[in-house]
């Protein structure tokens, strides 16, 4: 775990977050600064900055992850009235955290392009 990231820590429960999935390998939580009716981010535990730092190795993680979000949407109910799902990476991608991360976005409809 990286001790300066914000997403590890919350990873590992030294800062609290509002839980919606939990595995051995993922974890989904609120945001804190929803911008939506439902705004959760998933995340891989292990550290992996962006998805612009992923290696070949963290394509199990990665398509892990992809699973959970398709879980996640069963369980609170928005699979099928849709949703977004959104990587931010990097400056110009908007990535203000440096941890890996996808929101999912959902409860309204969303309007395209993105800004
Ligand atoms: P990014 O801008 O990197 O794509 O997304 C980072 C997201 O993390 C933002 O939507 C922001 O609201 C959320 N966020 C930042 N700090 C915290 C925090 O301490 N707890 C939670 N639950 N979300 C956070
Ligand atoms: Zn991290």
């Amino acid at each position: 775990m990286a001790s300066n990231c914000l997403f590890c820590r919350i990873a590992a429960g030294d800062i609290p977050s509002s839980a919606v999935y939990s595995d051995d390998e993922i974890y989904a939580f609120r945001d804190i600064n929803p911008a939506a009716p439902q705004h959760i981010l998933v995340i891989p535990r292990r550290h992996i900055q962006s998805l612009a730092d992923a290696e070949p190795e963290d394509a199990a993680v990665l398509g892990r992850l992809l699973g959970c979000a398709r879980t996640i949407a069963e369980q609170q109910g928005f699979a099928q009235t849709g949703f977004r799902s959104v990587f931010n990476t990097g400056v110009d991608g908007g990535q203000t955290v440096g941890h890996l991360h996808l929101h999912l976005l959902a409860g309204r409809a969303m309007h395209w392009p993105p800004g």
